[in-house]
């Protein structure tokens, strides 16, 4: 048999992409760094699990329901979230994770020669999901750590289709109030698809972060994403969902996958809803985490950025791969911002106490270790 000639097959635009590989599991990594346990810092997942509502539909699931499909399109979820919202079900999709629904909307919208817009230091899957697909992202640059509302605006030509804001944004934490965004809709005046990704909405606490649902009557072509996967701690079982005007959802729904959500997935998301006591208590473990990250960083002399989100991003006098190495030998896993293109930063998972304490002890050991 001739070799594969991928050389023919291969579009440019997905031979010149560069795949994204994740963290290997607990048990590889603990070997390879010799430490006995892991605090997994790296992905902003929530310390506390599900609520306890979704735990019990996780523990009770028949066996028997595992040969069954799903509802294709999480009708019975949608039906919740819309009774939540004050929404018709048709003006949400549910997807494997708020990422897959990213591919919906792109998708939906693009064409060869497309555009969308967003920042040069947020949430990567925006980006790698255009770029993959063969149109151009343009990444503004943020300013004063959050989205540039008029760097944005400036890169708008006839070819761009969606702009997307990550709002607060992951891995600032900076975030735009009711008013800037309401002045950025003004000003777009719904020409282009505006894609606000509120992963971290139910950590918000702010009188004036804006919920972006609120906006869609007035806005059409506001499309806004959440997810189960922070706040819900749901990240294990993929779900997230979009929310839009039922126009837009319509054409939306044409690239959506169905039966892509799991029935257990759909089933815990639909619990985790009932819960607003876990959404408090979850709260109060970031208030606590981030006090106390705040003295001790401040006592070590580091700078950090935060803002919205149960995370933290630290500056540190070395290369964060190499903290990265050095961290995890001490049992503690961080995300690396070079990534993210914010070299020598390293962002943190806000935790319980526990995670937090041993993440500074680490933290001290390694700024005593130095460059070696
Ligand atoms: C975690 C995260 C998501 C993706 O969440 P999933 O539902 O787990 O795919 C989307 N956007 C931002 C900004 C995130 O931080």
């Amino acid at each position: 048999m001739n070799p594969v000639p991928l050389d023919k097959l291969v579009p440019p635009h997905v031979r010149g992409f560069e795949a994204y590989i994740p963290s290997k599991p607990d048990e590889v990594l603990k070997k390879l760094y010799g430490c006995s346990r892991l605090f997994r810092l790296n992905n902003n997942e929530n310390a506390l699990g599900p609520p306890p509502a979704a735990r019990s539909v996780i523990d009770r699931f028949p066996s028997s329901r595992a040969s069954v499909y799903p509802s294709g399109d999480a009708y019975p979820l949608r039906c919740k979230l819309a009774d939540k919202f004050g929404l018709d079900p048709d003006q949400i999709l549910v997807g494997n994770g708020a990422n897959e629904v990213i591919t919906f909307a792109i998708k939906a919208f693009c064409r060869e020669g497309d555009n969308i817009i967003t920042a040069d230091k947020t949430f990567a899957v925006y980006e790698w999901v255009a770029e993959f697909s063969g149109y151009q992202a343009r990444l503004v640059p943020l300013a004063d750590f959050g989205f540039d509302d008029e760097g944005m605006l400036e890169r708008i030509d006839e070819r761009t289709k969606i702009l997307f804001i990550c709002n607060p944004n992951n891995p600032t934490g900076g975030f735009w109030d009711e008013k800037k965004i309401r002045g950025f809709l003004e000003r777009i005046g719904g020409r282009q698809i505006v894609i606000i990704d509120e992963a971290y909405a139910e950590f918000m606490e702010a009188k004036d972060y804006p919920d972006g649902i609120s906006l869609i009557g007035t806005y059409p072509n506001v499309v806004v994403f959440r997810t189960f996967s922070k706040m819900y701690g749901l990240a294990g079982l993929r779900i997230g969902y979009l929310v839009g005007d039922l126009e837009v959802v319509n054409i939306i729904r044409r690239t959506c996958v169905v039966y892509s959500v799991n029935v257990l997935a759909q089933e815990a998301a639909r619990a985790a809803l009932d819960d607003g006591e876990h959404v408090l208590r979850t709260r109060e473990m970031i208030r606590q985490g981030k006090d106390f990250l705040i003295r001790e960083l401040n006592l070590l002399g580091l700078s950090y950025i935060h803002g919205g989100g149960n995370f933290m991003m630290i500056h540190l006098p070395m290369s964060d791969s190499l903290a990265y190495r050095k961290l995890m030998t001490r049992g503690i896993m961080v995300r690396t911002m070079t990534g993210f293109r914010f070299p020598n930063y390293i962002r943190v998972t806000v935790s319980k106490m526990e995670a937090m304490e041993a993440f500074i002890e680490a933290l001290e050991g390694i700024l005593r270790e130095g460059n070696t």
